[in-house]
């Protein structure tokens, strides 16, 4: 199997996709997917139900997630893949992470109304109903009301690090996070590394803690990246000796990427799915 048929990063109405989690498997197997990892903002909500529509279909189900992890104060994502959904430690960490997630949305609100804009919370709550609310929730508010031209103006000029309705947020410390996925019988990712736009030598810092951790790999091929970014994070993956993933990190159909389309992986790297 080659990568263009394994998708290990994809969002369903659990976190901020736009498809129930049997309408994502559906659209996997459309698209020719053969493995799809679902891994939803810091919840497993989704996993029971991707996992029986994959049930008598061709499509192995992944059962993941997608944890935000700090790490000297900045935010990092972690994806578990293979975990398992009912290890306590993992339900109280989404628990938890659903707490924090809801007291973000009272200050990203409340710095909305500082710039006269009313009513966000109203409508990210019940957007998001039990499902983890995000900041795409509040970017589909103020594209809505017409605060922003697109989703991604949304972030450039209201909820991206540093503008005025950022909130930086303290999410669970990274070491623990490896150890949920890990302990819960899952392998550890590291996210599209190059959105964190590091230095090399504090990329390098980072993933020798996330491998100390018990973190092994990184996502090397993601729906976004460009070949440049593919050789620099093979290039990481290889001297830190981890596995490389790949991830459309699927949201919604026609908005970004489409499920499974994703450039090849590098041939001389470990692909994450060996240690399956
Ligand atoms: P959160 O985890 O709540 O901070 O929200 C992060 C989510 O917002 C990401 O998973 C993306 O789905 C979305 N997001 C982040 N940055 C952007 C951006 N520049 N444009 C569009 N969506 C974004
Ligand atoms: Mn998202
Ligand atoms: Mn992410
Ligand atoms: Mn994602």
């Amino acid at each position: 199997m080659t990568a263009a048929f394994y998708d290990l990063h994809s969002h369903s109405t659990a976190s901020d996709g736009s498809l129930t989690p049997a309408e994502l498997v559906n659209r996997a197997l459309h698209q020719g997917v053969q493995a799809l990892a679902l891994t939803d903002h810091d919840t497993v909500a989704g996993l029971s139900e991707a996992s029986q529509a994959a049930q008598a279909t061709s499509l192995k189900l992944i059962p993941g997630i997608e944890l935000s992890a700090n790490w000297n104060g900045q935010c990092y994502h972690i994806i578990g893949l293979g975990i398992d959904p009912e290890y306590p430690p993992l339900i109280t960490a989404s628990k938890n992470l659903q707490q924090i997630r809801l007291q973000r949305a009272e200050k990203i609100a409340g710095k909305l109304v500082q710039k006269k804009i009313y009513g966000a919370l109203e409508a990210v709550l019940s957007a998001a109903g039990d499902s983890m609310v995000t900041r795409n929730h509040f970017a589909d508010f103020l594209l809505a009301q017409n605060f922003v031209s697109s989703k991604q103006d949304a972030f450039d000029r209201f909820l991206g690090q540093g503008k005025p309705a950022f909130v930086a947020t303290e999410w669970a410390e990274l070491t623990d996070t490896v150890n949920w996925i890990t302990g819960s019988g899952g392998i550890a990712v590291l996210a599209h590394p190059m959105r964190y736009k590091l230095t090399t030598a504090r990329m390098l810092k980072l993933l020798a803690e996330f491998k100390t951790a018990g973190g092994s790999a990184i996502e090397v091929v993601t729906g976004q990246s460009n070949s440049d970014e593919i050789r620099r994070a093979a290039g990481f993956a290889k001297r830190l000796n981890l596995a490389a993933s790949c991830g459309s990190d699927f949201h919604t159909p026609n908005q970004w990427i489409e499920l499974g389309r994703l450039a090849d992986m590098p041939i001389d790297l470990q692909p994450v799915w060996e240690l399956f």
